[in-house]
């Protein structure tokens, strides 16, 4: 059995006090000082851990915002004098895809590298837009695969990335057919570059450091070379660039051939003229995998199919952030470009020699394995490795502004350990996901529809014979 992938992780607490959704108000002015006070009773200790926040306060302009809202000492305090209330800079977190509950469950993974809990029970909605309209079926959840993740039995969450031949020839027993070089990374994972979005902070020496400790790979723009690495990673070049993949920014200077020669994969921009690149790069840097970078705009569907029908063999089909189709005014969500894409490469027998890398929109590790489910090989994201650094996704992100988390000015080690750390919580999310769903193999949860629910489909089954097809927005 081969050795089992493993990530080390320890927990990294946060710089800033911590941007909870309830608090509790509480009228200490009729206090009657019974001596079983509720407060002694929460099981979460909040009231006192309040009371050492307040008397060692360091930040005037954060209140202490992390009571669980289980409400029993609201209920049973017995003059009524405290009262729950929800945090407005809680609720000002993010965006309507990038909801507060992902960031903060973002920042709870990256805090501690495990996978987050809720409690009794789960309080939110059954179905919603994009990755919501979509759950995994959980029903090999006491079957034995369920080993694999407790370590008896063995999940691969590893993919491959590259051209797999459709067959192989031989002649006098030896391969005579090409056997193209497929590079294979232990997590469905790659790290993207930066949205144009969200351009403070510089974040490249953090991410080539975890992604170095977790054997993935991270896209680069080539006009970060070598800026991308700070003074102690250039003595040590050659660490890094197995886990890099550079984007080949055209305006940017060439990269040297013989740190393209170190690398394993690189990424080019869809152009009229990508072919050619693609062909003249493998030339030059035998044995690299090129992908190219396709937007996933109102032709990005067709695009990305037509250039596998032209010879490209690892395609990237990046949505905007948020997954929703590039300027279209009702976009398709990334969930359902997939499908498309991967559908339509079915048909036209392409699909299994070729990769398909998905992006945008990814923000959990379920959405991980769901944009798997739907036909992608390999997931790329951004936003939550710069969440896991206490961010917040400020729509005002620019350089220049000041960044109330304080980005610009974060220690290496916590840099580094935050991220791993979520890398580490994916990891895990991952397989927890396929040993409910009795999947044992990463690659075989490609386009595999059969483990999946699509709520558009079942209330089209359902009730469309009753109330008609529903009406698009
Ligand atoms: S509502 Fe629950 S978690 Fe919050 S302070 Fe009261 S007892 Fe603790
Ligand atoms: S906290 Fe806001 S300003 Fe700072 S990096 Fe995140 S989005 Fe940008």
């Amino acid at each position: 059995m081969p050795e089992k992938y493993h990530i080390s992780t320890t927990p990294v607490p946060p710089r800033l006090p911590r941007i909870g959704k309830y608090g509790i108000v509480d009228w200490r002015e009729d206090c009657a000082r019974c001596h079983n006070c509720v407060k002694k009773a929460c099981v979460y200790d909040r009231h006192r851990q309040e009371s050492a926040y307040l008397r060692t306060l360091k930040y005037s302009n954060f209140l202490f915002f992390e009571c669980m809202g289980c409400f029993y000492c609201v209920q049973n305090c017995t003059k009524e004098l405290l009262a729950l209330t929800i945090n407005s800079e809680y609720e000002n977190l993010g965006n309507q895809y990038w909801t507060p509950e992902i960031i903060q469950t973002t920042w709870q993974q990256a805090e501690t590298a495990s996978v987050p809990v809720s409690g009794a029970g789960y309080r939110g909605k059954f179905a919603g837009r994009g990755f919501d309209a979509m759950w995994t079926d959980m029903s090999e959840i006491v079957r034995p695969t369920r080993d694999g993740i407790h370590g008896r039995e063995y999940i691969s969450t590893s993919v491959d990335i590259g051209r797999k031949p459709a067959h192989l020839e031989f002649k006098e027993g030896r391969i005579v057919s090409e056997t193209p070089e497929i590079l294979d990374i232990p997590i469905p994972l790659i790290l993207d570059m930066n949205p144009p979005e969200f351009t403070l902070p510089r974040l490249e020496p953090f991410i080539l450091e975890a992604v170095r400790m977790t054997d993935i790979i991270a896209i680069v723009d080539s006009t970060k070379w070598p800026e991308c690495l700070n003074e102690k990673q250039r003595q040590r070049m050659d660490a890094y660039l197995p886990n890099i993949a550079f984007h080949l920014n055209s305006e940017a200077p060439e990269i040297p051939k013989d740190v393209l020669r170190k690398t394993r994969m690189v990424e080019i921009p869809d152009s009229d003229d990508a072919l050619d690149r693609r062909a003249a790069l493998r030339e030059a840097v035998p044995g690299i995998v090129v992908s190219i970078r396709v937007p996933l705009n109102k032709r990005g569907v067709d695009r990305a199919v037509a250039l596998v029908d032209q010879g490209a063999d690892v395609i990237h089909g990046v949505a905007d952030f948020n997954g929703n189709e590039i300027n279209v005014k009702n976009p398709r969500f990334i969930k359902d470009m997939i499908r498309e894409i991967h559908t339509r490469l079915i048909n036209s027998g392409a699909r299994d020699q070729v990769t398909l890398i998905a992006g945008g929109g990814i923000a959990l590790p379920e959405h991980m394995a769901k944009a798997l489910l739907c036909g992608a090989d390999v997931v790329s994201s951004y936003l939550p490795f710069m969440i896991a650094l206490e961010c917040r996704l400020c729509s005002d992100c620019k350089p220049g502004l000041s960044c109330p988390a304080g980005l610009e000015a974060i220690g290496f080690d916590y840099g580094v350990g935050r991220m791993r750390n979520l890398i580490a919580a994916w990891y895990l999310q991952l397989i927890e996901l396929m040993g409910a769903m009795g999947m044992r193999e990463a690659r075989r949860l490609r386009g595999d529809v059969g483990r999946a629910m699509f709520f558009e489909q079942m209330e089209e089954e359902i009730f469309g014979t009753l109330f008609g097809t529903r009406k698009q927005a």
